[in-house]
């Protein structure tokens, strides 16, 4: 079972999915929990190009393709393995992380972005997408207040492409409402945990 959680910068998705990777390895669950851009070598060294501040010139189709490039990486490497040893995933973003920023808020477009994904995850796709809805104001206030938070070239975006990619994210659960289950994530964390914990139960019986 491949499982993703997705959202926006300050919705708590990070904090949430640890905790769900704890609880699920307390009922005996074999849990792998990874995250995108990163979870492995090249990828987080991928990570670090393109999250690097003083790439202010990147362009935006090379920042898709280095998103694509490190999912695959890690896809391979990481979660292909595990999900063939019958593990469950855990993944903190993925495709649909490139469809709502890059695809939408950055402009390229949504099927040319899943494009170049559909290369690079060939067929494996996330059986269940638990999205973490949040207003920008209220996710960048919250990781204003997080001490020690390293600063990344997303936090020189003015408040309207944070707009956009809530907005991107809407039209990315239309295509694929099978697998997404929304969580109102303005909810104190442990609320928004809870709720998560009760989906994941009733979704895969776990
Ligand atoms: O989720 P995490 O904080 O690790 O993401 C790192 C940064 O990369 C965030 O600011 C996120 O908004 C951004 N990002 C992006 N496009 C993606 C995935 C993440 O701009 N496809």
């Amino acid at each position: 079972r491949f499982i993703t959680v997705e959202g926006a910068d300050g919705a708590g998705k990070s904090t949430v999915a640890t905790r769900l990777y704890e609880e699920l390895c307390k009922k005996g669950w074999n849990v792998v929990l990874t995250r995108e851009p990163g979870g492995i070598e090249i990828a987080e060294k991928i990570r670090d190009i393109i999250l690097n501040p003083a790439y202010v010139n990147m362009d935006k189709r090379t920042e898709a393709l280095l998103y694509a490039a490190a999912r695959r990486q890690h896809l391979a490497e990481k979660v292909l393995p595990a999900l063939k040893a019958g593990m469950v995933v855990l993944c903190d973003r993925f495709i649909d992380s490139s469809l709502a920023y890059q695809g939408y808020a950055r402009g390229i477009g949504i099927d040319e972005v899943f494009a170049i994904n559909q290369f690079a995850v060939e067929n494996c796709m996330p059986d269940l997408t638990l999205y973490f809805d949040v207003r920008p104001e209220v996710g960048l206030a919250r990781i204003n207040a997080t001490k020690g938070r390293e600063i990344n070239r997303l936090d020189l975006e003015a408040l309207d492409f944070h707009e956009k990619v809530r907005e991107g994210y809407r039209v990315v659960r239309e295509r694929f409402a099978h697998r997404f289950v929304v969580i109102d994530a303005e909810r104190p964390v442990d609320q928004v945990y809870q709720e998560a914990l009760r989906e994941l139960e009733t979704r895969l019986q776990v």
